[in-house]
């Protein structure tokens, strides 16, 4: 297909249309329905914080901070990083702040792989991770998760992981805790995948942002943290999700300073630096409002659990995650079997917004029943949407 002055749109990213995430807000928009599709909080984060950031901005601080960030910021990173697991990170050399993860990741992937390279990646996988890979050329090698059992957790096959390693593989793209399966994976798992990398000699590259979002007595483990993976791992995170202040867009990674220089080299030319007023404010976050977000832990916690019993009465398989904002919900008990077209009408038939699993993924059967429904929201909003669903069943019957 030849570039017009009407499609003028490289081959490479054709496959890319909207964001399914501005997609699904745009008809809650238009329909007037409760979106618990893209995941965004409807609270704000802590109080000083956002203090801070408008303390920075009347301040003076409105000028380009320096390219890997603002020494504060990245000083409060390497801290948080040693002080919650252990892990040391000179940060002069070894951290880079970015526009967001979505940023670090892409930034990343272009830094690493050349055209034809391969990554294996988690399927389902955030939307950005194919897009990125298609920016640089690479290839991605998905590894099915699936649920374990009935409402279980969703989780790998070794096998199927050894089987996507080829001799053209470059990097491992993990993403723990897992969007959209909250997922978040255990030490053995991690293991597991080190063995590998290791043994192929592969970089990871490990999505975080979830990593302070774990519920029960799930804890989040770097597999930067595992034997011989700190000088093989770029990790990310970023402050969107832990401080409930998506909108803010300031991400970082820690990696060895050979990555970082590789990672750098690739940003400076997609954004060269992030807002500085936002950059400090999440500095006195990561150093004085670890209380706050172990609160917003606890209520993402019951929060989920209301959901959770919410969808099931509706008649849903319930799959409650481990991490994050997300859980999965089966239809195949409404006597469905397509999450997608089911997501599609939600919004249309019964005022509620989810995201549909399989536009997370490549082989259609792994995302086929299920549909994502977002708890980050108040308890009145989750309420609403539980009781509209109730409706909606109550007139399928
Ligand atoms: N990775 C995952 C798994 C996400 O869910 C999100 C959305 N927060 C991002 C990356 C993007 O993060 P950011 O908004 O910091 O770019
Ligand atoms: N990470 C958010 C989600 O999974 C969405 C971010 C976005 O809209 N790109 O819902």
């Amino acid at each position: 297909m030849g570039r017009t002055l009407t499609e003028p749109l490289v081959e490479r990213m054709r496959a890319y249309g909207t964001t399914i995430f501005a997609e699904m807000t745009a008809l809650a928009q238009q329909t007037g329905a409760v979106n618990l599709g893209q995941g965004f909080p409807d609270t704000d984060g802590p109080n000083a914080m956002l203090e801070q950031a408008v303390d920075a901005i009347r301040g003076g601080l409105n000028q380009y901070p320096p390219g890997p960030g603002l020494p504060p910021l990245r000083q409060a990173i390497a801290a948080h990083r040693k002080a919650r697991y252990g892990l040391a990170y000179d940060p002069d050399s070894e951290i880079l702040v970015t526009v967001g993860a979505t940023e670090a990741i892409s930034a990343a992937i272009l830094a690493l792989c050349e055209t034809g390279d391969e990554v294996v990646l988690l399927e389902p996988y955030y939307d950005s991770y194919a897009a990125a890979l298609s920016l640089a050329g690479a290839v991605r090698r998905p590894v099915p998760l699936r649920p374990v059992a009935a409402g279980g957790r969703f989780a790998f096959d070794p096998d199927d992981l050894r089987a996507a390693v080829t001799p053209r593989t470059r990097v491992l793209l993990l993403n723990s805790p897992h969007n959209p399966t909250g997922t978040a994976l255990t030490v053995d798992e991690l293991q597991t995948i080190a063995d590998i990398a290791i043994e192929h000699d592969l970089i990871v590259v490990t999505d975080e942002v979830y990593e302070h979002l774990t519920f029960d007595d799930v804890v989040h483990v770097p597999i930067a943290t595992l034997p011989g993976m700190r000088e093989r791992t770029v990790s990310v995170s970023s402050a969107g999700k832990t401080f409930s202040v998506t909108g803010w867009k300031v991400g970082w990674i820690c990696a060895p300073a050979a990555m970082v220089r590789a990672v750098m080299t690739v940003k400076q030319f997609l954004t060269f630096t992030h807002s500085g007023p936002m950059q400090l404010a999440v500095a006195h976050g990561l150093l004085r409002e670890m209380e706050w977000v172990e609160a917003l832990r606890s209520s993402l916690q019951l929060r989920r659990d209301r959901l959770a019993d919410g969808l099931a009465a509706v008649g849903l398989d319930v799959h409650k995650p481990e991490a994050t904002y997300f859980i999965q919900a089966d239809v195949r008990p409404l006597g469905l079997t397509d999450g997608e077209s089911f997501a599609r009408m939600l919004p249309h038939d019964a005022g509620v917004v989810g995201i549909p699993t399989a536009v997370f993924c490549d082989d259609p059967d792994v995302g086929r029943p299920f549909v994502r429904f977002a708890f980050c929201k108040r308890d009145d909003v989750l309420d609403e949407a539980v009781g509209r669903l109730l409706a909606y069943a109550g007139r399928r019957r």
